[in-house]
């Protein structure tokens, strides 16, 4: 039988069986098991050769018993609610792993944003904000960039929610650019925050990073700046690397300012001088000590789990992992650390950005750097400790961290 890739039912199995585990009160199991509220709605855009298109966008707020809720907004031509429903839940579980006072939601728009001119993607952003305006807001539901939307998309929103509040309201929004009040640190806080948790998962195993070879799949923001991060703070080796239209793999080792030169000159990694062109696919099987996936969801499945060589798997990408694939990494002892832990350091250092928004005080970089690495050195304990504790998954551990806090704040308030 082929395996069920549906996100939202993949998010309520990794949930279920953690609730199992812990024995999670029925009703609190039941709470969290659906959001709390779906927003979908059309976005007409005037496009630039004057037809009015409509989009379909989503706002979905899982659960904000511990805060407002946090999460990004996707721009890509596959969403679904399912996916965006799975990604809400996932935040929920992403801001209480590091213990933020804050919820989880997610947003997204079905369109193909390489296909659209920047005119095109300022009118859609604003499109978002009008019809999202009631749901959002910086102690309602703060949104983020994810795939494919970007700085400037999050000030665009930012200038919209803005002119109809008609005050400013700069926490309203996270990912800003820095002029007008982004945080410093948040450009590279999803690869660097990854970085702090495979730096301590490594020490739990005495794994010498500066001797590993690493491959990375996908090369967005949390991709690219793997790929430096992990060069420059422990000395590794990436030998593999790859976007949308495929990857390279080079034994030797890739430079990544040699790749990122060649990605602005030619539009991707492929074809790459000395390095052999790969698939995706591919370059999930490589013999490698870490293994990065980087990019979408359902990359490790049932059918190519039991491929993987890697000692440990750091999920920068949001659901790269399906549940039959955890059974077998988990069985062959990979050691898999969870998207909503490795990933983490994106909404740690939003969080940061709304905090110094909502006092009007600034960090410097090293001052987010020195509370990333705490922020996260405290959550990658938590969760190998629980892990272990319980003789479950990573995965199946950091549930077990999360649910937790979020039920006893669902108590607290006296929800169940
Ligand atoms: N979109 C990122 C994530 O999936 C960041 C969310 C945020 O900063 O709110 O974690």
């Amino acid at each position: 039988m082929s395996e069920n890739l549906d996100p939202f039912e993949i998010a309520l199995k990794q949930l279920n069986k953690a609730a199992e585990v812990m024995k999670l009160d029925r009703q609190a199991l039941e709470l969290l098991s659906s959001p709390m509220n779906i927003f979908q709605f059309s976005i007409p855009v005037k496009m630039d050769d004057g037809k009015t298109k409509v989009f379909q966008g989503f706002r979905v707020r899982y659960n904000n018993a511990r805060g407002p809720a946090k999460g990004g907004i996707r721009f890509h031509p596959d969403e679904t609610l399912s996916t965006v429903k799975a990604l809400s839940a996932w935040m929920t579980w992403k801001t209480a792993i590091t213990n933020l006072p804050l919820g989880g939601g997610k947003g997204g728009v079905i369109c193909d944003p390489k296909k659209m001119s920047q005119g095109e993607l300022e009118r859609l952003s604003r499109g978002y904000v009008r019809a999202a305006y009631e749901f959002i807001g910086p102690e309602i539901d703060v949104p983020a960039p994810d795939v494919y939307t970007t700085p400037q998309i999050m000030a665009w929103m930012m200038d919209e929610y803005e002119k109809i509040a008609r005050h400013s309201a700069p926490g309203v929004i996270t990912g800003k650019p820095l002029e007008i009040g982004g945080s410093l640190g948040r450009g590279d806080a999803t690869a660097r925050g990854g970085m702090y948790v495979l730096e301590e998962a490594a020490k739990s195993i005495a794994l010498d990073l500066s001797k590993v070879k690493v491959a990375i799949q996908g090369f967005g923001n949390a991709g690219q700046f793997a790929m430096k991060l992990v060069s420059e703070m422990f000395k590794s080796k990436v030998v593999a690397i790859s976007d949308t239209k495929g990857g390279i793999y080079l034994e030797s080792g890739l430079d990544y300012n040699k790749v990122m030169d060649h990605k602005k000159k030619t539009g991707s990694v492929s074809n790459f001088p000395g390095a052999k062109n790969i698939s995706n696919e591919e370059l999930l099987e490589l013999p490698v000590e870490v293994l990065i996936p980087a990019a979408i969801e359902n990359q490790i499945r049932g059918d190519n789990a039991s491929k993987i060589k890697a000692k440990i798997v750091l999920e920068l990408a949001n659901g790269p992992t399906t549940p039959e694939a955890d059974e077998i990494l988990f069985k062959n002892k990979v050691m898999v650390l969870p998207d909503f832990l490795a990933n983490s350091g994106g909404v740690t250092v939003s969080y940061f950005e709304w905090v110094q928004n909502q006092g009007g005080y600034y960090w410097t970089e090293q001052e987010v750097y020195d509370r990333l690495r705490l922020k996260m050195n405290q959550a990658t304990h938590d969760v190998l400790f629980t892990a272990k504790s319980h003789n479950v998954d990573n995965r199946t551990g950091a549930y077990i961290v999360s649910v937790k806090r979020v039920a006893d704040a669902m108590k607290l308030r006296g929800w169940y």
